[in-house]
């Protein structure tokens, strides 16, 4: 432990020199040379097999103690999807683990997930079936330094770290970490904390060897013939030279025009996902690059992301089309609102965004509807619906709108329905209630039992058929006493029964 907070206080003091320079933060060690060393003979060695490699991950999301703070799960869905679409022509997919997400809520690890306690609660949180990414507010330790480290992988605990500004769509900081964990280094290996400047190197480069805090040593500056390039920098062939150009280009594009020490000009790959030029409007990881991730992946260390499951590999694709509320549309109760859309191809769940009041909720759905009771009076509420499954979420519904009004949902009984009725009554505890009636519509209708203190004990969805209905309600654990049942439908109406657990 000890060791790896010494490296990372080294990096802190590098950062400063790049004021404005976007930083990776990832550090090198004996172990993971060695790693690197090893995938790298291998690959000479022909042993890459050709299958798809299937990666359970799991997103750590951190929040202040207090809970506040917290990306947003539409923003890791998106980025899930990004990822997916980074890795795609490797033939690597990430899936949701079983586990899924993590909500962590501890200021430290929030805010400086390097010192030494916030590493210990980070490394008690892995998971140890999946790659782990820990999204948190700073990536760097006590956010004083000018320099701002965007993310990094820490061989030692093996795990990702990203700052939450960088699950969007214009970064790449995601997939370059996991390009660090599958063992990748730099194209600019070497060159992290000193990038070449005309005045300190020249234009015709002589040096011989480079070496960085981020490098823990000297390592041959690499030359344009290929020579060198299972030695240099990144131990990649098809990477051309780079001596972190990118951090001073400001862009995805190179000007400069510099030689190595044979005077062969340096044409440095600007859209590689392991560079530091900003901006490319597509980035790819280059045949070696994907070859050693591979590698990696079926090397003994990697065993634990390893499993004979397939994930779900059908593809979600929109659009999502919304039923109800009607775009617009001013509802008839403010605390019964039904969000309707129909069910999209391959999509296993749905997340539901929903902004009013300068707030916004996330609701998780399996069903292709969300009840609402908790909205407020004559307010204008924003929504939008992720429809996903474990490797797919690039789908996302327009935002609708609609405004509540203040009348509260009416508990008179429902003009559709006849015949009502809810036996036994009373009932023994563990018996099934019986609700049985006959409607004129169909439609979802959203059940709960409360107790008599209004407490919600029990709830329930079901689907509503034109004609009769029997619906069935489990009463185990109800303790004896007498309760509400409560039926509301999506358009808002709603009915409400008393029944008795002796
Ligand atoms: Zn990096």
């Amino acid at each position: 432990m000890r060791f790896t907070i010494s490296i990372i206080l080294g990096l802190i003091f590098s950062l400063s020199a790049y004021a404005q320079g976007h930083i990776c933060g990832t550090h090198e060690t004996a172990a993971s040379l060695k790693q690197l060393k090893k995938n790298r003979e291998l690959l000479d060695q022909g042993s890459l097999r050709s299958a798809p490699r299937y990666i359970p991950v799991t997103f750590h999301l951190a929040a202040e103690n207090d809970g506040t703070g917290r990306i947003a799960y539409g923003a890791v869905l998106d980025q899930l999807c990004k990822m997916n679409r980074d890795y795609a022509d490797l033939e690597m997919v990430f899936y949701l683990s079983e586990m899924r997400w993590n909500e962590i809520d501890n200021s430290g690890v929030y805010n400086n997930p390097n010192a030494s306690l916030n590493i210990d609660n980070i490394v008690d949180n892995k998971d140890p079936n999946s790659m782990n990414i820990f999204v948190t507010e700073n990536a760097d330790t006590g956010g004083n330094s000018v320099g701002v480290t965007l993310g990094f992988y820490t061989f030692f605990n093996d795990y990702i770290i990203s700052r939450k500004a960088e699950l969007v769509d214009t970064s790449s900081t995601i997939s370059h970490e996991a390009g660090h964990f599958f063992s990748l280094r730099h194209p600019h290996y070497g060159w992290e904390d000193a990038p070449w400047e005309e005045s300190v190197h020249g234009t015709t480069v002589t040096l011989t060897t480079v070496g960085s805090s981020q490098t823990g040593g000297s390592s041959p500056v690499e030359k344009v013939d290929g020579s060198n390039c299972t030695v240099a920098a990144d131990l990649v062939c098809d990477t051309p030279p780079d001596y972190n150009f990118g951090i001073t280009s400001g862009g995805c594009n190179y000007t400069y025009e510099v030689y190595d020490c044979n005077g062969d000009q340096i044409f440095p790959q600007v859209n590689n996902y392991m560079g530091y030029f900003g901006n490319c409007a597509k980035y790819q990881f280059t045949q070696e690059q994907g070859d050693l991730m591979r590698i990696d992946y079926d090397s003994p260390r990697r065993s634990y992301l390893r499993s004979d499951y397939v994930p779900n590999l059908n593809v979600v694709e929109g659009p999502v089309v919304v039923n109800a509320p009607a775009q617009g549309q001013t509802v008839d109760f403010f605390n019964s609102v039904t969000i309707e859309w129909d069910a999209v191809a391959n999509a296993t769940d749905y997340l539901v965004t929903v902004t009013g009041n300068g707030q916004s909720t996330e609701y998780f759905r399996d069903t292709n509807y969300l009840f609402l009771d908790d909205l407020e009076p004559n307010t204008t509420y924003f929504y939008f619906i992720k429809p996903f499954n474990e490797t797919s979420a690039c789908v996302t519904s327009p935002t609708q709108f609609f405004q509540t009004n203040d009348a509260q949902t009416s508990t008179e009984d429902i003009q559709a329905f006849s015949d009502f009725s809810l036996f036994p009554n009373p009932l023994y505890a563990n018996d099934l209630l019986n609700v049985s009636f006959s409607s004129t519509i169909g439609t979802k209708a959203y059940i709960r039992i409360f107790d008599t203190k209004g407490a919600l004990v029990k709830e329930l969805d079901a689907d509503v058929v034109s004609g009769n209905n029997s619906i069935l309600a489990d009463t185990k654990d109800m303790q004896t006493g007498s309760y509400v049942f409560n039926m509301t439908l999506s358009d808002g109406k709603s009915m409400s029964r008393k029944f008795v657990v002796n």
